[in-house]
């Protein structure tokens, strides 16, 4: 009989994308890294909010626009005390806005690096035959499901793709070359490994 096992992974990007500006100083194109700090400029009723981006060779700043012009009422108290304090949180999930920062910027950097924190889910047992994972992310991220599966179980993309080939590894919502696509909120995986002589060494990967 065979047994599944469970597993929810969780995907947090570790380097925030760093737009690529003409800085003045340089006189050239350089990547410029999030501070972590805003800048509120507040002038009588209009509120300007900025995410300074700092240039990594000379310092030189750049403003990545949060709320331009924007009624001081539209804003809550409570999101106006977190930019006025440079919440971490908040600066992470505006640093890591890839759609923004392009609409302002044009060209990114983008780092596949993540933290994957992995925790099962109901009982694991030593027998497993099969595996299944469900992808959550703290945020997206342009790492393509193939690799992240590569890195994260130590098999190689040819084999991940072998696996599928053969219909014993799953992808749900699949469609075509799903394995090559950014991974997505809510993937699921069902891989069955009973014909792998190394399953264990593979679940036990994916339990971290
Ligand atoms: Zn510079």
């Amino acid at each position: 009989m065979s047994s599944t096992t469970c597993i929810q992974w969780t995907i947090a990007p570790e380097i925030a994308p760093r737009p690529l500006i003409n800085c003045n100083r340089c006189g050239d194109v350089k990547a410029y890294r999030c501070s972590g700090k805003f800048r509120v400029n507040a002038n009588g009723k209009r509120i300007d909010v900025w995410l300074i981006y700092r240039c990594i060779d000379c310092d030189n700043s750049w403003n990545f626009g949060i709320f331009e012009r924007c009624n001081r009422r539209d804003i809550e108290p409570a999101l106006l005390r977190a930019l006025e304090s440079n919440d971490p949180g908040l600066a992470r999930r505006h640093a890591f806005d890839i759609v923004a920062l392009r609409n302002k910027v044009g060209r990114v950097e983008e780092f596949p690096d993540v933290a994957v924190p992995k925790q099962a889910v109901g009982e694991t047992t030593e027998t497993a035959t099969a595996l299944e994972l469900w992808l959550g992310f703290e945020m997206p991220t342009s790492l393509r499901l193939d690799r992240l599966l590569a890195n994260e179980l130590g098999i190689s993309r040819s084999r991940l793709q072998a696996l599928e080939e053969r219909r014993l590894l799953l992808v749900d919502p699949g469609g075509a070359k799903a394995l090559r696509k950014p991974a997505r909120e809510g993937t699921t995986l069902r891989t069955d490994l009973t014909g792998e002589p190394d399953r264990q060494v593979i679940i036990a990967a994916a339990l971290g």
